[in-house]
């Protein structure tokens, strides 16, 4: 089925986009900071698989994700890509950690034997990155001493590549992220003094990689900025949005002043109004909560969401775009250029964040590539 799109519904990933931003991020750092790529979610809904080569090969060193089987869907693709897994993943299911090649945090020594003791049964030496928490009270060792000698032990396991040590900031404000960062610093320091010497040392994801250049250190672990996603503040790096979020409208009809459209008639016209109806709902990822706030661009002009999103469909007023017809191309989310809301704009309407809107997207929507202004792939993930 690979090259047919079945589905008016597309969610275009531009490949030269992420192509850009992978360099700009490698301009940014320079050549001695390794750059983890967070492909998690799917790579923030641009489909994991199918941009994975495009970051590697435009300066990423390792791909980042959140689950065993986000790596393990990577691994099954690309057999030598370095795979970091940043979440937790249960001691019985480590022996796919070791057989797979892939990197693991961890924060016990209870899991660093477990991994040592597979590493020897498989003839391999598997690699972790510890997680030391500094204050985000999510995930890692507890800031005291105990847990310092604790991994000193770790590092002490024969068969494990002990490779990294990492925190992650809590952004709440330039004072607290400093602390945190003080305190990261201050761990990795007494380790240092007892020998305990790590290749990568990383604190940073993109808004901390962009706004705290001196905290970088051996490593940065972007996600939303190779997606063309960032905060409005930080000036120093150029981006382009990779995703563009599309249809069409598929049904135009006239309704009478007064009449109501969708569950509830939460919205009803106040003059005699043209309506489009048009493929996609909040089962395709789009917020349900931008009724009455959001818009798509036909035509390059505004129409208005009316009424309650459905889960497959939504109705826009055309009242104001005479010219609009059935079939006409619809843009959801676009870059923000010609009148689009970009993806900034929709999470603000929809009182959420940036990354949440991309991986909301969901497996019904195509995912379209686009290399050189070209379709180069279509991933329909109900056909193929
Ligand atoms: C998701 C994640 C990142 C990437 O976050 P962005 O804000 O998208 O850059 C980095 N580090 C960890 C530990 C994460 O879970």
């Amino acid at each position: 089925m690979n090259d047919i799109v079945l589905r008016d519904t597309i969610v275009e990933v531009n490949l030269d986009n992420i192509a850009y931003n992978m360099k700009q991020i490698r301009k940014m750092v320079g050549d001695n900071i390794a750059i983890s790529a967070v492909v998690k979610a799917n790579g923030y809904g641009c489909g994991a698989l199918d941009i994975a080569h495009t970051i590697m090969e435009n300066g990423a060193d390792y791909l980042a994700v959140a689950t065993l089987t986000e790596a393990l869907e990577l691994r099954r693709k690309f057999r030598d890509y370095p795979i970091f897994i940043m979440g937790y993943t249960p001691d019985e299911q480590l022996e796919y950690i070791v057989k797979n090649n892939i990197t693991q945090t961890i924060f016990s020594l209870r899991q660093a034997r477990i991994l040592n003791e597979l590493g020897i049964s498989h003839g391999k030496k598997p690699t972790v990155h510890i997680k030391y928490d500094t204050g985000f009270n999510r995930l890692g060792f507890i800031d005291c001493d105990e847990s310092i000698s604790e991994i000193e032990k770790i590092f002490k396991l024969d068969n494990l590549n002990v490779e990294g040590i990492y925190s992650h900031f809590a952004l709440e404000s330039v004072e607290e992220d400093s602390k945190q960062y003080n305190n990261f610093m201050a761990a990795v320091n007494k380790l240092d003094l007892k020998g305990c010497n790590f290749k990568y040392r990383h604190i940073c994801d993109s808004i901390a990689g962009v706004d705290y250049p001196q905290y970088r250190l051996d490593m940065i672990r972007p996600g939303a900025i190779i997606y063309g996603l960032k905060s409005y503040d930080a000036e120093n790096i150029r981006l382009k949005q990779v995703i563009t979020f599309k249809s069409k409208v598929y049904f135009i009809k006239n309704i009478s002043r007064g009449e109501g459209i969708s569950y509830n008639y939460l919205w009803r016209a106040e003059r005699d109004s043209v309506i489009g109806t048009i493929p996609f709902g909040y089962a395709d990822g789009y917020p349900r909560n931008m009724r009455d706030k959001g818009y798509v661009v036909i035509r390059g002009k505004k129409a208005p969401i009316v009424g309650v999103i459905c889960m497959d469909q939504c109705m826009v007023d055309l009242t104001d775009i005479e010219d609009a017809k059935e079939g006409d191309e619809v843009i959801i989310y676009g870059d923000g250029t010609n009148g689009t809301l970009d993806v900034q704009a929709i999470s603000e309407l929809a009182d959420t964040n940036k990354n949440e809107v991309v991986c909301r997207l969901s497996r019904r929507t195509p995912r379209i590539y686009i290399k050189d202004n070209k379709i180069v792939k279509v991933l329909d993930y109900l056909l193929d």
